[in-house]
């Protein structure tokens, strides 16, 4: 008797993986995406002669399971990955700060730049330090922690309003896609433990070099073909049954498993309810939108790769 492949059931980052990992396991896998291509959140489309990105702009060096990722894709090439985390931050009135790290040992490699940052006078920066240190104390596995919001931990902290506009709320928002008033604290330690009061080279920043599709889709596709995994595009699932099976375009097909990789509002209307009781929660949470804007100039508008900016709308 043949095995059932196992159902990838959306082809975004989360199911690529999934799919690869399962045919690298030796496991017969089908992955099924609605839209006509792979990538899912991250993709590229032409516009006006210009191939342009959505989606996914940077990412740091601790994000281990991506990088494992680009790798089995064949992308640790079309990559820059910065040898130290390196920002300049534009301020109001012209004013601006650096945030560079030192070769120093983590958790000290910030400690230089924070004392320097000129977004901060000097009080605020010796806070931001006491800030930092108190954090790093904090278990983000404690689930006392989702019940506080990191603005008002920092408010209790002696975090004053520019230290959480010009440090907290600028790396928040980058990293939890919310700002520190509605981030839960725990993510938020997790977050700044991870990537910024760890590993000296855990936030070093990363981007792409080429078309997000170039780097995800094509690739992906590619490479799970490779190692004998299926593809199947513009494929919607609309129900997933005991059995199991998936039903993609009116026709029930047997699965071995089915691995859910769609956003949870989808997952909701998918996953049988016998297979996840707490599935109606889901549609409950709520979403972080996130926006890419393009501006194209008809000349070179600053020498640096890329700023970060605070009091602003457009934060990176
Ligand atoms: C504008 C923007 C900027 C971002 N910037 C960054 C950044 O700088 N750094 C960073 O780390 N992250 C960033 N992100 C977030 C990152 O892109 C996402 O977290 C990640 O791509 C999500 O991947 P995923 O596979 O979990 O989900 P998704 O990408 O949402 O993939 C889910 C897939 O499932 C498919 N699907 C849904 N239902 C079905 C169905 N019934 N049948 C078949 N297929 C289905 C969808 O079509 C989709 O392709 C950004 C996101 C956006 C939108």
């Amino acid at each position: 008797m043949t095995i059932a492949p196992v159902a990838v059931v959306g082809g975004g980052l989360a199911g690529i993986t999934a799919a690869l990992a399962l045919a690298e396991a030796g496991c017969p896998v089908t992955l099924y995406e609605a839209r006509p291509r792979l990538g899912g959140a991250t993709y590229s489309f032409r516009r006006g002669g210009l191939t342009v990105d959505n989606g996914q702009h940077v990412f740091l060096r601790c994000c281990t399971a991506y990088l494992g990722l680009l790798e089995r894709l064949g992308g640790s090439a079309l990559i820059d990955l910065q040898r130290r985390f390196d920002v300049r931050v534009l301020g109001a009135a012209g004013r601006s700060g650096r945030l560079r790290r030192a070769a120093l040992p983590g958790p000290l490699h910030f400690v230089p730049a924070l004392a320097r940052y000129r977004l901060l006078g000097p009080g605020d920066r010796l806070q931001a330090l006491r800030g930092s240190l108190a954090l790093s104390r904090l278990d983000p596995a404690d689930p006392a922690l989702d019940t506080v919001t990191f603005g008002s931990w920092l408010a209790a902290h002696g975090q004053r309003d520019p230290v959480r506009q010009a440090l907290w709320d600028l790396l928040a928002v980058a990293a939890l896609n919310t700002g520190v008033e509605e981030a839960a604290l725990g993510p938020a330690v997790k977050v700044f433990k991870t990537a910024l009061l760890g590993r000296p080279d855990a936030a070093d920043l990363g981007i792409p070099l080429v078309p997000l599709g170039e780097l995800h889709d094509s690739a992906a596709r590619a490479a799970i073909a490779r190692r004998g995994g299926a593809v199947r595009l513009s494929a919607k699932v609309t129900a997933i049954e005991p059995g199991p099976a998936v039903v993609v375009d009116g026709v029930r097909v047997r699965a071995s498993a089915v691995v859910v990789a769609t956003r949870h509002e989808q997952a909701a209307k998918l996953v049988p309810a016998e297979a996840a009781p707490g599935r109606d929660g889901w549609s409950k949470l709520d979403a972080s939108p996130i926006i890419n804007v393009h501006a194209v100039y008809d000349r070179p508008v600053m020498r640096a790769p890329f700023v970060a900016v605070t009091g602003s709308p457009v934060q990176w």
